[in-house]
């Protein structure tokens, strides 16, 4: 498969027979429920709905990257190694001016208006810098980031994610390309770019493997970017490039076994583990979809009793107003009324508190986190979460290597912090391939 349209592409025969094994082995149950030959099909698409929420829930995001399959250079590693922490000093704030509002910029095509060209050696210290995009359901976040990861410049805007994938990815690249004339405009050399998207996300081969959300489905986006834009392109996953952050200048920053933990609408996590980060073709880390409850709610995903449908910001809330009969907005509400000592938020709450203990205890006991990092909305609520979830995951631990438990330092900044520490990752990769 050579073309590069985005809707247009088909799905790999391999990458279908990948999904619907994994679809098959998440439940028995689904097949009686959705028996004939879409059976595999129809629960994919709402379990990658699922997975995307998150994104569109504003929380960050993470990911592992590879360099674009770039024929002059080298493939990335199969897993993606933690960057040499003497690139990356603990972050420091902005050395730019303010963030602009976002103004859908109509780019020229082509190389008109851009900084430096990207695959120079790098710059001297001071003028070089790549621009890092964290592509959410609902907005992205873009921003130029120094060596020292500090912010020169950052924007955001939405994403069309209505108009289609064809026009999200228009809407990336006139991003990129806005971005890349505001490095122009502070003589600023670019030296490339770090994307991370929802959704799955095969870096290993820097496609976006399925968006329920986004809608593109094995994409080559990095491919399709560096093709329109003239830049190096590095992609990852929005959760999985906010677990990189949070672990090289966050929360998680010295530990190199590691956990974070993305709760919002839905919940997701990345792992590094022995200081890399955890891709498994994109698959890894949906911790979201560990039963919990085997009683408990059906999972969209079509099993019973996930995490996800126990202790996520919307089961929360759907689960106050199920018993209360009460609606509710949000689980900030719930966690309103908890305060105010209402018995039913506290005891869904608690549900919610040991689903989430139950999970971590599992994930404990197989990856031995130093430090579970618990970020996007629902952590927020800081006391109310971490104290309990603390006490839950201790009353299940014997013998093991207990975590710390922290809530997340970067918050939305996370997933572009994230892709540019990728950005810069692939930098360096291309400079030590060429001494
Ligand atoms: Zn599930």
């Amino acid at each position: 498969m050579t073309g590069l349209a985005l809707s247009t592409v088909p799905v790999r025969p391999d990458a279908r027979r990948r999904r619907r094994r994994f679809v098959g082995d998440c439940t028995v149950r689904r097949n009686r429920l959705f028996a004939g030959p879409a059976v595999a099909v129809v629960p994919a698409a709402v379990f990658f709905a699922l997975i995307e929420r998150r994104a569109a829930s504003g929380l960050t995001a993470g990911s592992v990257s590879g360099p674009a399959p770039r024929p002059a250079e080298p493939m990335p590693p199969k897993e993606h190694r933690m960057p040499d922490a003497t690139h990356y000093p603990r972050r420091r704030t902005t050395g730019g001016r303010p963030a602009p509002a976002s103004t859908p910029a109509a780019a020229p095509r082509g190389p008109g208006g851009r900084g430096r060209r990207t695959d120079a050696p790098l710059s001297p210290r001071g003028t070089a810098c790549v621009i890092a995009l964290d592509v959410g359901g609902t907005g992205m976040k873009g921003a130029l980031l120094d060596r020292e990861l500090r912010t020169v410049v950052a924007e955001r805007r939405p994403t069309p994610r209505a108009d289609g994938p064809d026009a999200v990815v228009d809407a990336v690249v006139r991003a990129l390309r806005s971005l890349e004339r505001e490095a122009a405009d502070r003589d600023r050399a670019v030296h490339g770019a770090g994307v991370v998207v929802p959704g799955i996300v095969d870096t290993d081969h820097a496609r976006a493997t399925y968006s329920a959300n986004i809608g593109w489905r094995d994409l080559p986006l990095a491919a399709v970017l560096e093709q329109r834009t003239g830049l190096p392109v590095a992609l990852g996953h929005d959760v999985r490039a906010g677990g990189l952050a949070e672990a090289r200048l966050g929360a998680a920053r010295g530990a190199r076994d590691a956990l974070f933990v993305a709760i919002g609408t839905g919940i997701s996590a990345a792992i590094i583990a022995d200081g890399r980060l955890l891709s498994a073709s994109g698959y890894a880390g949906e911790i979201g979809h560990l039963v919990v409850d085997p009683r408990g709610e059906p999972c969209a995903c079509g099993a019973t009793g996930c995490l996800e449908a126990v202790a996520s910001a919307a089961a929360i809330a759907a689960a106050y107003t199920a018993r209360s009969g009460t609606p509710v907005s949000g689980a900030a509400e719930v966690a309103a009324l908890l305060t105010a000592g209402d018995r039913i938020a506290g005891a869904v709450w608690q549900r919610a508190v040991d689903g989430l203990a139950t999970a971590l205890a599992a994930v404990v006991t197989t990856l031995a986190p130093e430090v579970v990092v618990l970020g996007g909305g629902l952590a927020e609520s800081d006391g109310l979460l971490l104290a309990p979830l603390k006490r839950g995951l201790e009353r299940r631990l014997s013998f093991h290597r207990t975590p710390r438990l922290v809530t997340a330092e970067l918050g939305d900044e996370a997933g572009s912090l994230g892709a540019g520490l990728h950005a810069w990752e692939a930098v360096h990769a291309r400079e030590a391939a060429r001494a």
